[in-house]
């Protein structure tokens, strides 16, 4: 099997399948090592929305990040379909926001994101969404919000990365360790077996300053437990994603609708717990009645790697030549993850940034 690779990227979540996917097209072999399989922590636990940002009008690095990712996403999804013949269930649903007291400052936050937005009254919104209950007040319709389907988009990523030839899965190969030569990562250690690379990259995830612990790099990259229920009314209730605070409801182009999420600070446990699953069950039917009598199908939860600012590092990290770190995307990897992809493959291969990362650095 081959062990060595231009680049080992370390975790096979969606930042690291994207970043390998990125780099394989333009001609550097990648091996990607994951603890697991790839693909089935954070990012198969996640409901999928992709807010809109706009390039234009974009302010703060996050914003500009997440823009980059919606011009990419497109493209990247009909790219990923036409190598795989996997369909990730990209859609422009658009979403109600449920905001009775704060509508001005909220609606003022997403126009300053170049974001189209409706101001309905409780009337227009339940016009466009039927199924809704009665008083939820005011809510934003936002018109480009989309979502996939995270397994599938797992799926088409995994397969792409095959496609291209260049890419060598190392699955249930637990990454203990780096081999440092002076200010160089020569590869990296998992158990007795060494992985050389010519660069090493880790996307860990929740688990990256456990990754990063031996060269003594502490990032507090911490998990934060997500739970979601997903629910099968049988048929398509509504349409849009809806937004009531922290929480959303995310309706399948199949009828079935998660419902999330929790936020929890309890270690690596990743359990669903029966008062979160009913409270998420709660709110799902006090939004929409109709769903008192759907089937609970599954419950789940997955551990997002939060950061102390809630921004991702992505960058060298300091003291070494060619070690990086992607990590720590919080509640949104899946839609900035295109951007990262792109900027981190721009970082290794050494090209020019598509925009600057100094936000995102390791020693910010
Ligand atoms: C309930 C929930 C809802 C969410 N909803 C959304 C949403 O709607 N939109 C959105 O954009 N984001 C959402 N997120 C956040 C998003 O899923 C994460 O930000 C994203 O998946 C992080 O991707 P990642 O690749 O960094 O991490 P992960 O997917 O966790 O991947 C990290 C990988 O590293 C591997 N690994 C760890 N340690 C080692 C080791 N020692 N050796 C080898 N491999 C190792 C792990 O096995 C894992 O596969 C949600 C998350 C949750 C939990």
């Amino acid at each position: 099997m081959n062990s060595r690779g231009d680049v080992i990227i370390v975790g096979g979540g969606v930042i690291g399948l994207t970043t390998a996917y990125f780099l394989a097209k333009e001609g550097a072999s990648v091996v990607i090592c994951d603890q697991g399989k790839l693909g089935m922590e954070s990012s198969w636990a996640g409901a999928g929305i992709l807010s809109p940002s706009d390039v234009e009008h974009a302010q703060l690095p996050v914003d500009r990040l997440r823009a980059l990712s919606s011009v990419l996403f497109p493209t990247l999804t009909q790219e990923l379909k036409d190598r795989t013949g996997i369909d990730n269930g990209f859609l422009r649903c658009g979403a109600l926001e449920f905001v009775s007291q704060a509508l001005p400052e909220m609606s003022d936050e997403w126009h300053g994101l170049g974001a189209t937005i409706n101001k309905l009254s409780e009337k227009q919104a339940r016009t466009l969404e039927p199924a809704l209950a009665p008083n939820l007040g005011d809510a934003l319709e936002v018109v480009d919000m989309a979502q996939l389907r995270n397994p599938r988009h797992l799926q088409a990523l995994r397969a792409g990365c095959q496609a291209t030839g260049k890419i060598t899965f190392r699955e249930e190969t637990a990454v203990d360790g780096f081999v440092i030569e002076k200010n160089r990562a020569q590869g990296v250690r998992a158990g007795s077996e060494v992985l050389q690379g010519g660069a090493v990259l880790v996307c860990g995830g929740a688990w990256t300053d456990r990754l990063l612990e031996p060269i003594g790099c502490k990032l507090k990259i911490e998990p934060v437990r997500g739970q979601i229920a997903l629910v099968n009314p049988g048929t398509v209730v509504f349409r849009r994603i809806l937004i009531w605070g922290s929480r959303y409801m995310v309706p399948r182009a199949d009828g079935r609708v998660l419902i999330g999420s929790t936020e929890e600070h309890v270690g690596f446990h990743k359990v669903p717990t029966a008062v979160a699953i009913q409270n998420l069950l709660e709110l799902g039917i006090r939004l929409v009645p109709r769903l008192a009598e759907a089937a609970v199908e599954k419950t789940w939860a997955g551990l997002r790697p939060g950061s102390p600012d809630g921004l991702p590092f992505l960058g060298r990290v300091p003291g070494f030549e060619n070690l990086y770190v992607g990590a720590g995307h919080y509640r949104a990897g899946i839609q900035l993850s295109p951007g990262t992809g792109v900027l981190l493959k721009e970082l290794i291969l050494g090209q020019p940034p598509s925009m600057p990362l100094d936000a995102f650095r390791l020693d910010r």
